[in-house]
C-alpha cells in the first residue's frame, strides 16, 4: 500500500513541553498548517515521567514529614500509619493520564493535526512516520521542528548494571521499596532519594565526588549534603559501582566502593540517575547530510533555536540550550513560533537568569551566578556576598533533633551591588523564587532588596535584611 501523503507548513517532532507549546502557537495563534507527531504519550517527559508525578510524589513526601512535625504543635495520632504506595501510584497514574486527554483537546482547539507514531527523516523537508499499525504517512513540510527531548543514560558498562532501572522506571514501581540504591549527583537524584527518605525507605546515595549538587552554588551542595545527612539517608561519597547480582526474591546485590571501601549492599531497587541523553537515533539525522550535534549527540542551535541547516530547528532537551527544564522548552517554542509565523524577527528566549528549584528536602532554588562564578568573572574585589542561616519559625515547636535548616546567599557586583545570583534553601524555596526571579531578571540591586518592605513573619524577610 502506497505511504499517504500530507502536506504542512510545519511539523513538530515530539508532543512535549517544547514540542505542543511551539505547535500550538504557531497553529492557533499565527495560522500554520501544522502537524505534531507524537510515538508514546502527549506531554512527553515532564507530563509523564517528570515534573508532574515527580511533584505529586514529593507532595506525599512533604505531608508524611508534616505527620511527623505535627506532634510538636500539639497533634496526636499514630504517626506510623502505613503509606499506600499502591493505591497512590494508581490514582497518580490516573492524573496523567487525564491529562494526556486535555493536551490532546488542546492541540484539537489549536487545530494542530495529531500523528501519533515513530518520526523518521527522509530528506530535509520530507519526514516518514510509522503509524501504531505498521503502515507509513509521509508529511512534506515547510518548516521542521525537531523537540524529541531526551531519555535516561545507560550507566557505563557495570556487570548486571541492566538490573537497575532510571527514573522512567521508578514511575513503575507498584510497590514501596524497603531498602533503595540511587546512583547520582543531580536534580533527579537527589529529588528521589529525599522523597524515599521521608517515605521511610532505607536510601542508600552513590555520589562520585564529596558533594552533590555541584552546579549549584558551594553553600548549597554542603548544606543539603549535611541535611541529608543529618536525617539519616546514607550517602556513599566517593564511589563507584563494580557489578550487580541478582539475588532472586527481588533483591540485588550492589558491589561498590566508596570512600570507606570495598562494600556490598543488598536492595529491593537500583535507580540510575546519571544524567539524560539527547533522543535522535530513530530520526535518521544521516537523512539530513550534515546536521551538526555537540559530542554527546545534542543539536547545535544558534540563539534563535536555528540548526546549521535551513528551516530545521531544535529546542528543548535534545538541543544543546544547557538547560533540561520544562519551561525552558515551552519558552523558547512559543518565542520561535512567534518569529517563524507571527511577524516577530526577533523574538527569542535569552537564556540567562533562568530560575530553577531542586525538589530535595528541603526545597533548593538559584537563580544566576554561583559565588565561584562571580568570582571569576568579575574579580574579588566586584564581589560582595550576603548570606544567612536560621532556623525558621515552624521549627520553634519542635526538638533539637526536628529542626531544619535554612540558608540564604545573594551574590552582588559593582558598586551598585547588583544582583547576580540568589541561591536559597529550605522550606518554601521553591514557591519563593518565583518573585525573586523577577527582581534579579529586571537586574534589582542589594538596595531594592532592601527597600522593599519585609513581610513578618516569613522566611523570606531575611533576604531583604540581609546585613
Ligand atoms: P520531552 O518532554 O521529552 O518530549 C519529547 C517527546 O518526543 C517525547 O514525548 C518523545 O516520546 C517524543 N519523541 C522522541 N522521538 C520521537 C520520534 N522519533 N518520533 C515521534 N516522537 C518522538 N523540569 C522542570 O522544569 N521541573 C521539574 O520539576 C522537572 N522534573 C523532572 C523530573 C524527572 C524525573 C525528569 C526525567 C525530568 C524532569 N524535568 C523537570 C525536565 C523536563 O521534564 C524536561 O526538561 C522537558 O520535558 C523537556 O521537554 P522537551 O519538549 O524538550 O522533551
Ligand atoms: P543531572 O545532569 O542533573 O545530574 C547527573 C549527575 O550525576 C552528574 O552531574 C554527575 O555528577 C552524576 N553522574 C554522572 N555519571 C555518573 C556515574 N557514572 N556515577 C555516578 N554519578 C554520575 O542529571 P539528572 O539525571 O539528575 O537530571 C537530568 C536533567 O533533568 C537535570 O539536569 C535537570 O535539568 C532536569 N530535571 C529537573 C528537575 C527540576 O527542575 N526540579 C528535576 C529533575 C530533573 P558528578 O559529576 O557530581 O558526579
Amino acid at each position: 500500500m502506497a505511504p499517504i501523503q500530507k502536506e504542512c507548513d510545519f511539523l513538530v517532532l515530539g508532543g512535549g513541553s517544547g514540542g505542543l507549546a511551539c505547535g500550538r502557537r504557531a497553529s492557533g495563534m499565527h495560522g500554520a498548517k501544522t502537524i505534531a507527531i507524537e510515538n508514546k504519550r502527549l506531554g512527553g517527559t515532564c507530563v509523564n515521567v517528570g515534573c508532574v508525578p515527580k511533584k505529586i510524589t514529593w507532595n506525599a513526601a512533604t505531608i508524611r514529614e508534616t505527620m511527623h512535625d505535627a506532634k510538636a504543635y500539639g497533634f496526636h495520632f499514630e504517626e506510623t500509619a502505613p503509606f499506600d504506595w499502591t493505591g497512590f501510584k494508581h490514582k497518580r497514574d490516573a492524573y496523567v493520564k487525564r491529562l494526556n486527554g486535555i493536551y490532546e483537546r488542546n492541540l484539537n482547539n489549536d487545530k494542530v493535526e495529531y500523528v501519533h507514531g515513530v518520526a523518521s527523516f527522509l530528506d530535509r523537508s520530507n519526514v516518514s512516520v510509522k503509524l501504531d499499525d505498521g503502515s507509513i504517512t509521509n508529511i512534506k513540510a515547510k518548516k521542521i521542528l525537531i523537540a524529541t527531548g531526551g531519555y535516561p543514560a545507560v550507566p557505563p558498562h557495570i556487570p548486571g548494571a541492566e538490573l537497575g532501572i532510571n527514573s522512567d522506571g521508578f514511575f513503575d514501581l507498584e510497590t514501596q521499596p524497603k531498602k533503595v540504591a540511587i546512583v547520582g549527583a543531580g536534580y533527579i537524584a537527589i529529588e528521589f532519594a529525599g522523597m524515599f527518605h521521608a517515605l521511610g525507605t532505607e536510601t542508600h546515595l552513590f555520589i562520585r565526588q564529596d558533594t552533590f549538587l555541584r552546579t549549584f552554588d558551594p553553600m548549597i551542595q554542603e548544606k543539603v549534603v549535611a541535611e541529608y545527612e543529618r536525617q539519616g539517608i546514607h550517602i556513599h561519597k566517593r564511589s563507584s559501582q563494580s557489578k550487580v547480582e541478582d539475588l532472586g526474591n527481588g533483591v540485588k546485590r550492589l558491589h561498590y566502593k566508596d570512600a570507606n571501601g570495598e562494600g556490598t549492599l543488598d536492595i529491593e531497587s537500583l535507580i540510575w540517575a546519571i544524567g539524560r541523553t539527547p533522543e535522535t537515533e530513530a530520526l535518521h539525522l544521516d537523512k539530513l547530510g550534515g546536521l551538526d550535534l555537540n559530542g554527546k549527540g545534542h543539536i547545535k542551535v544558534d540563539k534563535f533555536q536555528n540548526t546549521n541547516l535551513d528551516n530545521i530547528y531544535a529546542l528543548g532537551d535534545v538541543c544543546d540550550s544547557g538547560f533540561e527544564l520544562t519551561p525552558v522548552a515551552i519558552a523558547a517554542g512559543r518565542r520561535l513560533a512567534d518569529r517563524l509565523f507571527g511577524a516577530q524577527a526577533e523574538a527569542l528566549l535569552e537564556y540567562e537568569n533562568i530560575p530553577s528549584v531542586v525538589f530535595a528536602h528541603p526545597e533548593v532554588g538559584s537563580i544566576g551566578m554561583t559565588e565561584p562564578e562571580a568570582r571569576k568573572q568579575y574579580g574579588d574585589a566586584d564581589v560582595k556576598v550576603y548570606s544567612t542561616s536560621f532556623t525558621a519559625m515552624y521549627y520553634a515547636m519542635m526538638e533539637p533533633e526536628d529542626k531544619g535548616p535554612t540558608s540564604y546567599k545573594l551574590v552582588c557586583v559593582g558598586p551598585e551591588e547588583k544582583v547576580v545570583g540568589l541561591h536559597i534553601m529550605g522550606l518554601g524555596s521553591a514557591e519563593m523564587l518565583q518573585g525573586f526571579g523577577v527582581a534579579v531578571r529586571m537586574g534589582a540591586t542589594k538596595k531594592d532588596f532592601d527597600r522593599c518592605v519585609a513581610i513578618h513573619p516569613t522566611s523570606a524577610e531575611e533576604l531583604v535584611t540581609l546585613k
